[in-house]
């Protein structure tokens, strides 16, 4: 006898709750799981919807007792069969379990106070505004300020956009609805999405000839039910971010919902309100700071129809949108939107999936596409739009130079500043202009080795370096492990032991000793840790608080300075050959971010690459902003390595706080895959993981190669299998990853 698992309530928190049913004859072979059922349910065996969440061929129960499937559900799909269609799909593709791929796709539902939703809309007249915002000037009332600027530009503004991207603090805000300059009101619960549509506005401006001829080519596709997958290839400030506005409005104006991805660090106040301004009430956004409630609410909202377009980061995918109608992706190269959790599902993936399911338009959108969306784009998989100007009269695309390192310690110059680099920060000084100096690797530069025998002090539990700080300790970054700075190198005795190179504190105090007159501000993990601890530095730094900003590169993704004129990369190298094969694409795709970054308001903008290998393709491409050219030396290299997008690429990783068991099971799964694996795939490993050791818990890592898809998706269908029946399960954590 099988039996078969149904839930009633997907959108429940316990979704771990599943009844067992019988099959009945005229079902068998019929159900899978995902299938919709009708099932009777308590006491008075009402008729409701389930899902078949999975088999089992015994029981706890009284085997007479358990109901039976009353039938099954056929027609078309609703939003709740879809996402649990992507999560069978997301459980097959990343060998999760159904219950982990089900949490991350549907809504989770929690009992909150149910809040309206509230705009801040401003009450007084232009001129009044004017003189409060005078006064808050001479007392250097900063959050005022900002908040009496916004009120300036806008007339009304989400309540969370006021709290969560303006940042302005309860009593601020207080104070100004006290002084009558604006109002809360609550947001007309009785429109319907077709109502708030119709409130749109016209854009500010007229596209340009290149925005017109993808927009018209991209809504003939989707006018004629063959909305596609394009790729937009715009060098940064091209209009990307407006012809996804048109496409939108195109897709709404015929009833069709819209979801909007933007990496979470890129979701700024000018970004939100960009989408505001143009779409109205009928946009919503969620972020990471809202509770799961406040999540749950906008999810309901999207449900009921309430709202047609959603923007966010990667979660903003799960949207229950009846009517989706395009899925946009900007900055689709970003790194951000891969799950770091299990399912560790890509954005891009699981939109494809979405998009097909509802017959939806996908748009990535990027000026440094990833390799694997480009090689789709040109093999035809995807249509491949370009922009090549900035959108913006008169703005340019900045002059970039690289400085070679070694030529300079040649000459003499021991700084990190190279001689380049060191006029230019003058200039800007002397032109009161702005200027980011950044490293491309968060603390990796600030570890201390030794000399004498060239180890790096590790530490004990998580096998990575442990990064120094001004306060003279030694502190791991993934579990806080901290000692004092040693005197001698712990491996061999010898007192030579140093920090090498600079990590972002040191950047700082030695630009501050080389530009004794400049302001200088430092954002990196460190000095943003606090609640909203980034957006207070780059708020202050927008505002023209300092001259130079320092930090990660965090600093150079995303954000709009009008007066920065010049950004540099100190150490280029520091993020080239780290970690994986795909490290040469994000440090090229970096830099050239980077590059956009100056120079994007009236004044020209310059980019300085400091590196050690001034003749590598990743520079070389990066300093001309040559896209074309990095991806073909990228493409010879990965052909040759017979890496994605070449082949398809897959990894087992096994996790266990006994190392010994960890390293035994990767034993096991690798044989097994070696001697039963299908023809075509090839095995690599087991091996330790890069990071070989996080808070005391070992990663032993099997590469699995192919050129076929189908074989990585059925060798990992078999080790998931397999691992579920092993005896060491209960202390081995298994997952799997794409390359
Ligand atoms: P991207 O998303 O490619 O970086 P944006 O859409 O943000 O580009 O546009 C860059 C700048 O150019 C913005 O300030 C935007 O308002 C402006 N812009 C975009 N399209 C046009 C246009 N057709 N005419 C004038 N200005 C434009
Ligand atoms: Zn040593
Ligand atoms: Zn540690």
């Amino acid at each position: 006898m099988i039996y078969a698992d149904v839930i009633v309530d997907i959108a429940l928190g316990s979704l771990d709750r599943v009844f067992q049913y019988r099959i009945p004859d005229s079902l068998a072979g019929n159900l899978s799981e995902g299938s919709p059922v009708i099932v009777p349910f308590g006491k008075g065996n009402r008729m409701i919807t389930g899902y078949v969440t999975g088999f089992s061929d015994s029981t706890d129960y009284d085997p007479g007792a358990i109901k039976e499937i009353h039938s099954l559900v056929i027609g078309g799909m609703s939003i709740e069969q879809r996402l649990l269609s992507l999560a069978v799909w997301m459980k097959k593709k990343y060998g999760c379990t159904l219950i982990q791929a089900m949490k991350t796709v549907m809504p989770v539902k929690k009992k909150i106070q149910l809040r309206k939703d509230r705009w801040l809309v401003r009450q007084m007249k232009a001129e009044e505004l004017h003189g409060l915002l005078s006064v808050c000037r001479k007392k250097n009332q900063k959050a005022r300020i900002r908040l009496l600027e916004a009120l300036l530009q806008d007339e009304a503004i989400p309540y969370d956009v006021v709290l969560n991207k303006l940042n302005i603090g309860k009593s601020t805000l207080d104070s100004i609805l006290e002084a009558g300059a604006a109002r809360l009101v609550e947001k007309e619960k009785g429109k319907t999405a077709e109502d708030r549509n119709r409130e749109q506005t016209a854009p500010l401006f007229a596209l340009n000839e290149g925005q017109r001829r993808i927009a018209e080519d991209f809504i003939k596709h989707f006018d004629s039910q063959d909305p596609g997958i394009s790729l937009v290839h715009g060098v940064t400030g091209s209009g990307k971010t407006e012809l996804y506005m048109e496409m939108i409005a195109h897709v709404t104006a015929q009833g069709k919902q819209a979801i909007m991805l933007i990496p979470e660090i890129s979701l700024t106040y000018q970004t939100v309100m960009r989408f505001y301004r143009r779409f109205g009430e009928q946009t919503a956004f969620i972020h990471s700071r809202l509770s799961q409630g406040e999540r749950y609410e906008r999810f309901e909202q999207a449900r009921a129809g309430q709202v047609n377009i959603m923007i966010g980061p990667r979660s903003a995918l799960f949207t229950p949108f009846e009517r989706l109608g395009l899925i946009v992706i900007d900055e689709e190269h970003e790194g951000a939107y891969k799950s770091e959790t299990v399912p560790r599902y890509h954005s891009i993936d699981v939109a494809k999936k979405l998009a097909r399911d509802a017959n939806a338009g996908l748009v990535l959108g990027s000026a440094t596409p990833s390799v694997d969306s480009y090689t789709h784009a040109l093999k035809g998989a995807y249509r491949l739009y370009r922009l090549d100007q900035r959108a913006q009269k008169g703005s340019v695309l900045p002059k970039v130079t690289v400085t070679d390192l070694r030529e300079e310690l040649k000459q003499g110059n021991r700084s990190i500043f190279g001689r380049a680099l060191y006029q230019a920060v003058l200039d800007r000084l002397e032109r009161k202009e702005q200027a980011m100096l950044f490293l491309n690797r968060r603390g990796y530069s600030s570890f201390v080795s030794c000399r004498s025998c060239g180890q790096p002090v590790s530490c004990p539990h998580c096998d990575v370096s442990l990064k120094s700080h001004r306060n003279g300790r030694l502190v791991c970054h993934y579990c806080g492990y901290s000692i004092p700075m040693p005197a001698l190198c712990p491996s061999c005795g010898s007192p030579y032991i140093a920090g090498f190179g600079a990590g972002t504190q040191k950047v700082e105090a030695l630009a501050a000793k080389t530009f004794p007159q400049a302001r200088i501000l430092r954002m990196d993990q460190d000095t943003t840790s606090g609640k909203d601890g980034h957006k207070k530095i780059l708020a202050a730094f927008m505002a023209g608080e300092a001259d130079i900003l320092i930090g990660t590169q965090m600093i150079v993704k995303g954000h709009d300075f009008p007066n920065v004129t010049l950004v540099a990369a100190l150490a280029a190298d520091l993020s080239l050959y780290a970690g994986d094969f795909k490290s040469t694409e994000r440090t090229f795709q970096l830099l050239t971010q980077a590059a956009g970054r100056a120079g994007r308001g009236e004044k020209a903008g310059e980019m300085i690459i400091q590196t050690y290998a001034p003749e590598h393709y990743s520079i070389q491409a990066a300093a001309r902003q040559d896209y074309q050219m990095f991806y073909e030396e990228e493409m010879t290299y990965r052909r040759m390595m017979e890496y994605p997008p070449c082949k398809e690429m897959a990894v087992v990783t096994l996790s266990s706080g006994n190392e010994e068991k960890a390293a035994a099971a990767a034993r096991e799964i690798a044989g097994r895959l070696t001697r039963f694996g299908p023809e075509g795939l090839q095995v690599i490993g087991p091996a330790d993981a890069y990071i070989s050791k996080i808070n005391d818990v070992y990663y032993k890592t099997i590469y699995m190669k192919s050129a076929e898809i189908r074989l990585i998706l059925n060798a990992i269908q078999d080790v998931r299998g397999f691992y579920e029946w092993t005896d060491w399960k209960k202390s081995v954590m298994i997952q799997f990853d794409y390359m």
